[in-house]
């Protein structure tokens, strides 16, 4: 079966690449594993965040911002495409601190970051607690203060997997799912990707299978050195709108629940819940917003993150085989519009610009900076 690109893994970063390839004039097969997977897209806490994102790495802050700033016409135009709302809003967003050690942490990385951006600026300020509770009027007494920033907001994850995929289909790309890449190779410039369900072909291939990139990438001669992150997020019963944007380790979708995450746990490789985060969890929101403490919790689940070694993402081209891309990030979400109406524009032009320089996994194998 022969496509204009193969890209390897339907999460939130392969459904926003073939979605932008699809919005380039491309008729892409997007491969993907199916249910047996474990996928970070299906179990993640949905915010667009971007505060503090990138110390010690410009590019990937600039990013970061430039996909947030793309939300807005990632969001309207699968909506437009789709009819499916995705959640999105970017009223800013606060990263809360309980104690004074935390608070001057946190100031200290934020002053750093605003430095490291230079004349570009980095719009944030540190809140005293009656600041942050006069945009959050739940907060507790614990609660010292925060850094805010205008470029945070948050989205449904799941709508957003399911419009792209929507999106997709609608413009003549294909997601075929139970279709685990178990061997790539490449002839001349055509490469080939082998599945239960066939041999796929394409003169482009992206590699975005998640956790599943590290396997892969060799046989393009690709480097993506990724392990798993587990977190652990808890959802409450819905309520009243209590909060007008979302924090680091809490927000309410537009619903009306609770979520609540933001737990890593490096060293597993599975995706079972433990009481004793949840627990810690759960105590940080209560004592974050003590009103909580009455709101029923309905369910908690686990996923694991797709880390590289420093925290930044890899977004690379072969030089073995050109037409080979890879993409992975641990922020899957906030960099869905970037994917989509960015990266995907390099891939379909069939060049990365120098400005990706930053992401590339040489890094790994040069002296490093670290997130
Ligand atoms: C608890 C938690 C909270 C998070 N919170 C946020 C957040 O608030 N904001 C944010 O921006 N990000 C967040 N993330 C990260 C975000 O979820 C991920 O960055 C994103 O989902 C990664 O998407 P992906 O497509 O790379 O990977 P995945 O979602 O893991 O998808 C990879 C896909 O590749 C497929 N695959 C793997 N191997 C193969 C193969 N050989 N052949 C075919 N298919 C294959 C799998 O089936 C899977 O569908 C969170 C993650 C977790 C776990």
């Amino acid at each position: 079966m022969s496509y204009d690109a193969i890209v390897v893994g339907g999460g939130l970063v392969g459904a926003a690449i073939a979605y932008g390839l699809c919005r380039e004039g491309l008729r892409p097969a997007v491969l993907d594993e199916g249910d047996v997977a474990l996928r970070a897209s299906r179990g993640n806490f949905g915010l667009v965040w971007v505060q503090s994102k990138g110390l010690g790495n410009p590019a990937y802050q600039r990013w970061s911002r430039s996909s947030s700033a793309l939300w807005l016409e990632l969001a309207a135009a699968l909506k437009n495409e789709t009819g499916i709302g995705v959640g999105h809003s970017r009223p800013g967003g606060v990263a809360i601190c309980l104690t004074q050690e935390e608070f001057a942490a946190r100031a200290r990385m934020m002053g750093e970051m605003r430095a490291q951006m230079g004349d570009e600026g980095f719009d944030y300020r540190m809140l005293d607690h009656g600041e942050v509770k006069e945009l959050l009027p739940g907060i507790g007494p614990q609660v010292v203060g925060a850094s805010w920033s205008p470029y945070d907001g948050h989205a449904n994850p799941l709508y957003t997997l399911r419009a792209l995929h929507a999106a997709i289909r609608a413009r003549g790309g294909h997601y075929i799912a139970e279709a685990k890449v178990d061997a790539l190779s490449v002839e001349g410039t055509t490469f080939s990707a082998d599945t239960a369900k066939g041999r796929f072909q394409a003169p482009r291939l992206v590699l975005a299978a998640g956790l599943g990139n590290a396997a892969l990438a060799d046989a393009v001669g690709l480097s993506i050195p990724v392990f798993p992150v587990r977190g652990q997020v808890i959802v409450t019963e819905r309520i009243a709108p209590r909060l007008r944007m979302p924090t680091l380790i809490l927000r309410q979708t537009e619903e009306g629940s609770i979520m609540i995450g933001e737990s890593r746990e490096e060293g597993r490789r599975d995706d079972q819940t433990g009481i004793d985060v949840v627990r810690s969890l759960a105590a940080r929101a209560i004592k974050t917003f003590p009103f909580l403490g009455s709101v029923r919790m309905l369910r908690t689940w686990a996923a694991l993150r797709v880390m590289t070694p420093d925290g930044f993402p890899v977004y690379e081209q072969s030089q073995r085989h050109p037409g080979a891309f890879a993409a992975t990030c641990h922020s899957g979400v906030t960099l869905a519009a970037a994917h989509a109406l960015r990266y995907a524009k390099h891939v379909a032009a069939g060049a990365l610009p120098e400005d990706f320089a930053p992401f590339h996994s040489r890094r790994f194998h040069d002296s490093v900076p670290s997130a």
